[in-house]
């Protein structure tokens, strides 16, 4: 599942179609999460794209009129193609944009189509799909007074908290195992239980995790591809994600898993606390 990292990878991918102006769209398949607005080529024919920006793990695609809010669900990817590449298959909405010269194509592919790309000529951030969101992980705002208050009545398990966008977004399963890890806090720890000391470890923990999943191209699992068609390769490096019985780079211990919210959690025993 595309993750944070990946989203903003993504972004900054996509960011050559920038004062593109649509010239055409083709929608091969309507029913993503939500239906595509069946006049999505309407609406967007002749238009510019602003700006790209993102919030959580959405990409707001800011035109003269609106913004597209792009979602990637559980396997979209977003590829910025040539008019010679036909499309393949799951290949199902492409925006061609005139680029003066040439055109270029912004390709949506999904195979399990949980992803989402809506139309909206409001305020995207007053979206009911975004505006609950708690803090960027690498926003100012994101920080230990905050986290502490958002924790110190909190009986779920800091993983789930920390996983709860309305907390703070983008923390999916990889970083939070990874970010506990290198905080030594243990997952299955209630939030109320944790310290302060330990919330400001922690609170720079995820933005170190997160920060350097965005500087490596972010995390490949299953089948991420940034827009340029490289696969990231951050997966090398977790330290406790997917490492079960492995041992621990810091200790040697084997390395835990539990689940915690039907998802798998990986831990040190020794070295988190
Ligand atoms: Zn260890």
């Amino acid at each position: 599942m595309p993750e944070l990292p990946e989203v903003e990878v993504t972004r900054l991918g996509l960011t050559p179609l920038i004062s593109g102006k649509v010239c055409d769209v083709k929608i091969r398949n309507h029913s993503l999460r939500w239906p595509v607005n069946s006049n999505l080529k309407t609406i967007l024919k002749s238009q510019e794209l602003k700006s790209l920006s993102r919030r959580g793990k959405y990409i707001l695609a800011a035109f003269s009129s609106g913004y597209l809010i792009i979602h990637l669900g559980m396997s979209g990817k977003i590829s910025i193609a040539s008019e010679k590449k036909e499309p393949i298959k799951h290949d199902h909405i492409d925006i061609y944009f005139n680029m003066g010269k040439s055109k270029k194509i912004f390709r949506y592919n999904d195979t399990r189509r949980f992803g989402a790309i809506i139309w909206t000529d409001e305020d995207p951030f007053k979206h009911k799909l975004l505006s609950s969101l708690g803090p960027e992980p690498l926003s100012d705002q994101f920080n230990a007074s905050y986290l502490y208050e958002k924790v110190k009545r909190k009986k779920q398990l800091i993983k789930s908290t920390i996983m709860d966008s309305n907390v703070v977004v983008g923390v999916g399963n990889i970083y939070a195992s990874e970010s506990l890890f290198l905080a030594g806090i243990k997952p299955q720890r209630k939030s109320q239980k944790i310290k302060k000391k330990e919330i400001e470890v922690l609170v720079r923990s995820i933005k170190i995790v997160i920060q350097s999943a965005i500087k490596k191209g972010g995390s490949t699992l299953n089948d991420f591809y940034s827009v340029n068609g490289q696969s990231g390769y951050f997966q090398n490096e977790h330290k406790v994600y997917a490492r079960e019985n492995q041992p621990c780079t810091n200790c040697d211990e084997k390395i835990s898993q539990i689940r915690i919210s039907q998802r798998s959690s990986f831990y040190c025993n020794k070295c988190q606390v």
